[in-house]
C-alpha cells in the first residue's frame, strides 16, 4: 500500500480518536454497533486491494471485479460477521473509519451525525469531519496507487464481491 494512503488512515483514525477522547459521553460507538454497515459500498481501488488483500484474496481476482455493480444493495454490509464484527476491521476503508462522527457534506446534506450520538452536546467546529476534504485526499491517494501499478483509477470494486472471494478457512 503506498503512502499517501496510510497516512490519510492515520490522519483519519487520529481525529476519530480525537473526537471520542473529547466526547466520551455522546460517542456511544462500539463493537457490534454495526448500524452504519449498510450493503452497497463500492470501493476505489486502493482500498479494494488494501481490504482484499487483507481477507486473503489476490489482486488478479479482485481486479476482475473492477466495475461490477454490488450483487446487493439492501441490508448488511457482507463484511459483517455472524458475531456483528467486521471481517476486515484492521483493513476498513476511509468511510467506515469516520463512522459515527460528526460529519459534513457542505456540497449535499450538510451536517450529519448518527442519532445515537451527540445528544446532549452539538460538537464544536473542529471536532466535525469535512468529508469533500476526505474525499479529495482520498481520489488523490487512490490516482497515485493507480499510476504506479497500471489500474484504472475510476474503477470502483464493490465490497460484496470483495466478500464472495474470500477464500474458505484451511
Ligand atoms: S467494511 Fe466493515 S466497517 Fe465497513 S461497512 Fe462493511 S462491515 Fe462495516
Amino acid at each position: 500500500m503506498t503512502g499517501p494512503y496510510l497516512s490519510l488512515i492515520a490522519r483519519i483514525d487520529r481525529f476519530a480518536a480525537s473526537v471520542h477522547a473529547r466526547y466520551p459521553m455522546q460517542m456511544t460507538c462500539h463493537p457490534t454497533c454495526a448500524e452504519c454497515c449498510q450493503a452497497g459500498l463500492t470501493l476505489v481501488m486502493v482500498e479494494a486491494i488494501a481490504v482484499g488483500r487483507a481477507l486473503g484474496i489476490e489482486v488478479d481476482r479482485i481486479l476482475l471485479q473492477a466495475g461490477q455493480p454490488p450483487l446487493h444493495t439492501e441490508g448488511k454490509c457482507a463484511l459483517l460477521g455472524p458475531d456483528n464484527l467486521c471481517r476486515a476491521y484492521e483493513a476498513r476503508p476511509i468511510i467506515c473509519r469516520t463512522h459515527g462522527l460528526p460529519l459534513l457534506y457542505p456540497d449535499q446534506e450538510g451536517l450529519t451525525i448518527c442519532e445515537k450520538n451527540f445528544h446532549e452536546v452539538t460538537p464544536h467546529n473542529s471536532a466535525i469531519l469535512d468529508m469533500s476534504a476526505v474525499e479529495t485526499a482520498l481520489f488523490a491517494a487512490n490516482l497515485d496507487f493507480c499510476r504506479r501499478h497500471g489500474y484504472n483509477p475510476s474503477a470502483r470494486v464493490a465490497i460484496d464481491r470483495l466478500a464472495s472471494l474470500i477464500p474458505p478457512d484451511e
